[in-house]
């Protein structure tokens, strides 16, 4: 685990999720606590070496791989921890997340730790946008990826963007990234291609001055898949076949997990789809398929 200091007060430690320090009079806030228990210890270790203490986490959102070392890092510290009113819930409550993106209790394969992290206490719910209370630390939306999440700015001009934005290496990979709304995901690229920083640091991309290029590749995929998803439509669809022609012309490796987080996103375009009436819902022979509204006269 490296530490990378960014300026005077500011530092980063990269990783599969970048996570974010602040540190005044050798106290950390830290910004989301990873993957896992592991990265708590590593985490704790690391501070222990260089003599600070762990003040407070803030969680940008609840997802597993940004709240995993809440649970290790908060019985070894007393910690506080603060996230949002919605994003909360789901940190006290990890198990919802799974149960969310299967829209049932899950099955095994979907309790793991990629999906759900060990609970832990949320003690400050904070606003998501605002002075974050007792810290020189800002907090501003970041609509559209889960529930509630946020940025972090801290007072030097550094912006820690969580799951804003993906890298173009994921969106490569995984041809659609998680979204739970679509519409507020393209108001928050416009929010950020707005902002100017000393250092844009991504969870899931490289930090950045400029992340105008990042943007972009991130804003054309959420567009090609809408498009995509319009041209199936032109014959009816269901949503496990809409699914399945993005799984195929991405070549997206499939497993439970990647299935209910592909399954999330398709269903986001689709709400999106239709709140704009481009797409229209048919039931036929018991099933819910989509189609084009040209194709049905409206
Ligand atoms: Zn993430």
């Amino acid at each position: 685990m490296e530490l990378k200091k960014i300026t005077e007060n500011t530092y980063y430690i990269p990783g599969p999720t970048n996570l974010g320090l602040f540190v005044e009079d050798k106290k950390v806030i830290l910004i989301d606590s990873g993957n896992d228990e592991s990265t708590g210890r590593k985490i704790f270790r690391l501070l222990e070496e260089k003599g600070w203490e762990l003040a407070k986490i803030i969680n940008t959102h609840s997802n597993a791989d940004h709240i995993g070392g809440n649970a290790y890092l908060q019985k070894k510290t007393g910690c506080a921890i603060l996230s949002t009113a919605l994003e909360s819930i789901f940190i006290k409550e990890p198990s919802l997340e799974p149960f969310l993106l299967w829209g049932a209790s899950p099955f095994k394969a979907l309790r793991n730790k990629f999906l759900q992290a060990q609970p832990s206490i949320v003690t400050d719910i904070i606003e998501e946008e605002g002075i974050i209370k007792d810290t020189p630390l800002q907090a501003f939306p970041l609509e559209g990826h889960f529930i509630q999440m946020i940025g972090v700015k801290t007072p030097d001009e550094v912006y820690f963007i969580a799951d804003s934005l993906f890298s173009p290496e994921i969106i490569s990979k995984y041809g659609l990234t998680v979204k739970s709304d679509i519409e507020k995901t393209l108001n928050t690229y416009t929010f950020l291609g707005n902002l100017s920083a000393k250092l844009f640091v991504p969870s899931h991309a490289h930090p950045a001055e400029d992340i105008t290029g990042l943007i972009e590749v991130n804003r054309n995929q959420v567009e090609q898949d809408n498009q995509k998803i319009l041209n199936y439509c032109r014959k009816p669809v269901s949503r496990e076949r809409i699914l399945q022609l993005l799984v195929n012309d991405y070549q997206i490796p499939l497993s439970s997990v990647q299935f209910v987080l592909t399954h999330i996103t398709v269903s986001a375009h689709l709400s999106y789809l239709y709140d704009r009436q481009l797409i229209k819902p048919i039931f036929d022979e018991g099933k819910m398929l989509w189609t084009n509204n040209d194709k049905i006269g409206l």
